[in-house]
């Protein structure tokens, strides 16, 4: 992508209103606006890191055997009063009357619509397990939306619900969860560590919740430092036994703030980390709390009818993009990791207009091709091509100026350690290929 041509309006003031890094940096860089209080627009920057991070959550559910499909964003009310949920959920849900003064809200997520579509649809117990999930925006009426993207009203979700026959099997789908959540934030140069959480009225379920750690986040954390060091699991075989792996990760000490043992943190000495998260992701297995009331039933191996066990898992997509931040920045803007990036290289004009200069650009830009480098083509001080380009972040810079030119040289930087080198633009190019 040409910049000249590209809608990237960047800010140099800092915005007032964002309090912590990562919104101030999206806002700067041009990758959101606000549109509402908690309701943003995504401008090509952001809407391209986006979509990577979505991939990314998609392959990772791919892999673990679940299917994607796609439910709507408004629901219908009764379904929720089939539940019980339609009260309880109280003023978070935004509720929506239509024409026909029938109730609908925006979905805050969707358990009740895919118990509906499982119950209709499925008989019988050679049809289980099942994992089920989509990637679409809810709305949650939060009292105070706050830090950008991060506690959005409306924002990008990936849910999966899993039903299966029994509480065993039900297990096995929760754990090719807790695996695929591993490595989907692996994936995106994350630190996450998964934490034992509160599961609410309904004891004895099984629930955690996957925190990154960064000094802004909300939730305090406690934990091992192993659990910071373990290597991401590769070469999973989702559906070999995973309960082995699982305790592995659930089998050192990691606790919220909440319910945090004093005593047991003691013990670990210095081997204990304490740190600030930000939840990205979130797995629960509740049993029969929505098959239950709503009659997902399938017919059992004895032909009598069994209340499917379900669960659910949820990915804060959109929340990730400034979780990433948070994680990776330094004072001259954000550090992509590659895997998110919006765009591998940053290559940089240093004399627009100038013959030699521009051939070399235009042959490099052409070489790599114009979805992989944000051409800065821009007839721009020098000083702020740099100063644009550390900011949004992108993992290489080629800056290609006559005085290098003269020597046969490019000069290429590294965004994340600083390094510059000068090399060939061959050299450069068959890296970057690379
Ligand atoms: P939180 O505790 O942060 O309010 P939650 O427990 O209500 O989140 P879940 O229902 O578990 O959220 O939703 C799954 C994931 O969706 C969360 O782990 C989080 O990453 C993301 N998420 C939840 N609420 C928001 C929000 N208001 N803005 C952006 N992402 C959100
Ligand atoms: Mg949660």
């Amino acid at each position: 992508m040409r910049l000249s041509r590209y809608f990237l309006p960047t800010l140099k003031e800092t915005p007032a209103e964002a309090q912590i890094v990562s919104h101030r940096l999206m806002l700067r860089a041009a990758m959101v606006r606000q549109h509402a209080a908690g309701i943003y627009t995504w401008l090509p920057l952001g809407f391209a890191v986006l979509k990577k991070i979505e991939q990314i959550v998609r392959e990772e559910q791919n892999r673990a055997g679940a299917q994607e499909m796609l439910m709507p964003t408004i629901q219908s009310a009764e379904l929720w009063r089939e539940s019980g949920r339609y009260d309880d959920y109280g003023k978070e849900m935004l509720r929506i009357t239509d024409r026909h003064e029938r109730d609908m809200l925006y979905g805050p997520t969707a358990e009740e619509v895919i118990t509906d579509v499982f119950r209709t649809s499925i008989r019988s117990y050679k049809d289980l397990p099942k994992i089920l999930y989509h990637i679409q925006w809810k709305f949650r009426d939060e009292v105070r939306p706050r830090f950008g993207v991060m506690r959005g009203r409306e924002f990008l979700m990936k849910d999966a619900y899993s039903f299966d026959l029994d509480t065993a099997t039900a297990r096995h789908s929760y754990n090719q969860m807790f695996v695929a959540y591993l490595r989907t934030f692996a994936r995106m140069g994350l630190k996450a560590i998964p934490l034992r959480a509160e599961t609410g009225p309904i004891g004895g379920d099984l629930s955690h919740e996957f925190i990154v750690l960064a000094d802004t986040g909300e939730s305090e954390v406690h934990c091992h430092r192993a659990l910071l060091e373990k290597p991401t699991p590769e070469g999973v075989d989702y559906d070999a036994d995973l309960q082995p792996l699982v305790d592995e990760w659930t089998g050192l000490y990691a606790a919220a703030d909440e319910m945090h043992d004093v005593t047991k943190a003691a013990s670990l000495g210095d081997d204990l980390v304490t740190a600030r998260g930000i939840e990205v992701g979130h797995i629960f297995h509740f049993g029969t709390k929505y098959s239950a009331p709503m009659g997902a039933t399938v017919t059992g191996p004895d032909g009598d009818p069994v209340t499917v066990a379900m669960g659910s898992y949820g990915v804060g997509v959109s929340r990730l993009v400034g979780a990433i931040i948070e994680a990776s920045h330094d004072d001259a803007g954000i550090i992509w990791p590659e895997a998110v990036a919006p765009f591998h290289v940053g290559l940089i004009n240093l004399k627009v207009g100038d013959e030699g200069t521009d051939a070399a650009c235009a042959s490099l830009y052409d070489a790599l091709g114009p979805d992989r480098v944000l051409y800065d083509d821009r007839d721009e001080r020098a000083g702020a091509k740099f100063a644009d380009m550390d900011l949004i972040g992108l993992p290489w810079q080629v800056i290609v100026g006559p005085k290098g030119l003269a020597k046969g040289v490019v000069e290429m930087k590294n965004r994340a350690t600083g390094e510059r080198e000068e090399i060939s633009a061959e050299s450069a190019l068959a890296r970057l290929s690379g």
